[in-house]
């Protein structure tokens, strides 16, 4: 684990008790349970593991609050009251992403056998198309509380255009930082908002160790990189998938849920934000199965699990799944941890299998995933074949990502039917009448 770098915004600014946000009340750490302020860290000083947000939830009658949620805007802010933000947050210029669809799949579930409910929790809906809106938000929100102008990431892809989004937006300068071999939709999609973008000869781990030292230095002082220094908010974001999916569904949790991993935040954060539902009583508590979804060409996480370690060796990337492509992925051990204490378990399938599966998808109920989502359905088949995803059970599937994103991965295998003259007799050749 990275040792705490004690940045120049710490050293300068009191963020003890200037800080509103909202029902956050202080960081705590994940290992030893030491509390913090609030403030731009993530590393524990006491131990070096990693911190989250601790709350004061609000106490009493979930159905006041059910109506409160309900009463909210169609977007993140609707749950303000259980997230690190003010409670005018809303107001603050933003990209106002989530409330994406639960779509009810049933042709895929007819194809696949399932007979208990099968859900795609579909995030391309976002407005940079990724899920990765909702943790920049967040993120934005501690931005601004601790006084950043200039909102930084290191990225796979789809963070870096959801930062360079989120940062015009709300007035602030961005910097971000990816591996220079992305797609080309990746790219485009990161720079075109006018921010700063630069690629980094190396891995996706090469950039996050740059800007780890980025942080250290006087240059990134008075940076807030979403993933890093603002890590502890970031990932509070994708509580709002929990929170979501399950009051679509009516106020309750599903059987299983099956979740990409890349550096596993966004699974551990659906879990903790199920276990918040269950805890103010907004869900009746019953046992559900979280499944974390890796690519092969990049599987740290599902080979330990497979293995039966809880060290989960590095790896070096390469995979058409590139925004799945983290080789050292900081909450890995925490993945495995929920994976069996929930009785789940984390698959991979390769690249073919994706490409599969994302045609699979578009083909049954008319969505078009990135390669993150042909990995989560992929794998989700992988688990009704072996056993371990019971058909007769509700699951809840995650998109993550548009297929527009990722046109690479399926271009060879979908193109025209044919290419005719615009004449009738031609059509007729081609056999398609
Ligand atoms: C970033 C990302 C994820 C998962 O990220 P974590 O680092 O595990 O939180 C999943 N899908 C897509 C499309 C992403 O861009």
């Amino acid at each position: 684990m990275a040792a705490p770098t004690t940045t120049h915004a710490e050293n300068t600014r009191d963020t003890a008790d200037a800080v509103d946000l909202g029902p956050a009340a202080a960081l705590s750490c994940r290992e030893c349970g030491e509390r913090s302020p609030l403030g731009p860290s993530f590393a524990c000083q006491a131990c070096f593991g990693p911190l989250e947000v601790a709350y004061e939830l609000p106490e009493g009658d979930p159905e006041a609050l059910r109506r409160r949620i309900a009463a909210g805007p169609d977007n993140i802010w609707r749950y303000a009251p259980l997230l690190p933000v003010p409670a005018d947050a809303a107001a603050h210029p933003s990209l106002n992403p989530g409330f994406t669809k639960l779509v009810k799949a049933e042709n895929l579930a007819r194809e696949l056998g399932i007979e208990g409910g099968l859900h795609i929790k579909d995030d391309s809906g976002n407005p940079t198309h990724s899920f990765k809106d909702r943790v920049v938000a967040i993120a934005v929100e501690a931005a601004r509380a601790f006084g950043f102008t200039t909102l930084s990431c290191s990225s796979t892809g789809n963070l870096a255009g959801a930062v360079g989004a989120a940062a015009a937006r709300a007035g602030l300068r961005s910097c971000v930082f990816i591996p220079h071999d992305l797609e080309q939709g990746k790219v485009v999609m990161a720079a075109v908002y006018g921010g700063d973008l630069v690629g980094i000869e190396g891995t996706y781990d090469d950039v996050n160790r740059f800007c780890s030292e980025l942080i250290g230095d006087p240059i990134g002082a008075d940076w807030g990189f979403v993933n890093v220094n603002l890590r502890p908010y970031y990932g509070e974001g994708s509580k709002t998938l929990a929170y979501e999916i399950c009051e679509q569904l009516g106020w309750r949790l599903p059987d299983n849920l099956v979740i990409p991993i890349a550096s596993g935040s966004q699974l551990t954060k659906i879990d903790k934000g199920l276990r918040e539902l269950v805890r103010l009583g907004l869900v009746a508590d019953k046992p559900y199965r979280i499944f974390g979804a890796q690519a092969e060409g990049c599987s740290p996480v599902a080979r330990a699990f497979k293995e039966g370690r809880d060290v989960v060796r590095p790896v070096k990337p390469d995979t058409i799944a590139k925004s799945l492509a983290i080789g050292n992925p900081a909450d890995g051990p925490y993945v495995l941890d929920i994976a069996r204490r929930t009785g789940g378990a984390v698959e991979d399938v390769d690249d073919g299998q994706i490409v599969e599966a994302i045609r699979l998808l578009a083909r049954t109920e008319g969505i078009f995933a990135e390669t993150a989502g042909g990995v989560t359905l992929g794998v989700l088949r992988k688990l009704l074949a072996s056993g371990r995803i019971d058909p007769a059970e509700e699951t809840v599937v995650l998109n993550t990502g548009d297929g527009l994103k990722t046109l690479d991965a399926v271009a060879e295998t979908a193109g025209p039917s044919a290419i005719i003259r615009p004449d009738l007799d031609s059509f007729r050749e081609a056999g398609l009448a």
